[in-house]
């Protein structure tokens, strides 16, 4: 079955930077796209900040089964109205994978509940990224862990509700730890956060970063709900007769 995917980027360091820029000459969102696209099952689009509502009307949401999210400078930009039309869509079944920075954006925010704060350091640590749920659909094809050369850090604590599950935790050059592959369920809809990703970093050219969107991407993919109904709309009829 095809996957419809959106991948949503703010898209302003790379025209503000160079060094970003050299890295990113198509943006983060066409970086993750390409990668995207080399499967046959998945069909995918781009959107990004300055485009007309960002990119992400609600016909396009309507069409999107996983909806993919780097922003950093820019998340007081994002249209509140956006943000409802994207969390509805989760909580109806689409897919949210929110990458590295995204962890302050509005809409990870929202479905969180929670401030989402972390600690961290630019200061071109060595990630190295531990599988510690092999058995996960997210750590398919993975190593037992796979390194970074250069990274930002994140680190603990990081101010999100307890994952329903954990597929990575990153050590830092610095000593941190970090739960840096996190998996939540918010109404029909499935979360994941990814951590690397900085954008002066070529960590989106990784190859196995890509494969953790990739196999994120079909984890997130909505599940079909056979002839499950939710009519919250009037007063539930009784199933057993009362008196
Ligand atoms: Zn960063």
């Amino acid at each position: 079955m095809t996957i419809r995917v959106t991948v949503w980027n703010e898209h302003r360091h790379e025209l503000r930077d160079p060094a970003v820029k050299a890295i990113y000459p198509h943006g983060i969102h066409e970086a993750i796209a390409q990668a995207l696209r080399k499967h046959p099952d998945f069909t995918v689009r781009t959107a990004t900040l300055d485009e007309p509502e960002h990119g992400l009307s609600a016909a396009i949401l309507t069409e999107t089964d996983v909806l993919i999210w780097w922003g950093h400078v820019a998340h007081h930009e994002v249209s509140d109205t956006v943000v409802d039309h994207v969390v509805q869509r989760v909580w109806e079944g689409m897919g949210f994978i929110a990458l590295h920075s995204a962890h302050f954006s509005k809409p990870f925010k929202r479905l969180m509940g929670t401030d989402c704060a972390l600690r961290w350091r630019e200061a071109s640590d060595k990630e190295r990224l531990w599988v510690v749920d092999p058995a996960h659909p997210i750590a398919q094809g993975l190593p037992d862990y796979f390194e970074l050369e250069r990274e930002e850090m994140y680190g603990e604590f990081f101010g999100v509700p307890q994952p329903e599950a954990l597929v990575f935790v990153s050590w830092f050059s610095g000593g941190e730890v970090f739960r840096s592959g996190c998996c939540w369920s918010r109404g029909l809809g499935k979360v994941f956060y990814f951590r690397p990703g900085h954008e002066t970093y070529p960590t989106y050219h990784h190859p196995l970063v890509q494969q953790v969107i990739v196999n994120a991407v079909r984890w997130a993919a909505p599940t079909p709900v056979g002839r499950f109904t939710r009519d919250v709309r009037r007063p539930s009829a009784p199933l057993e007769a009362t008196s």
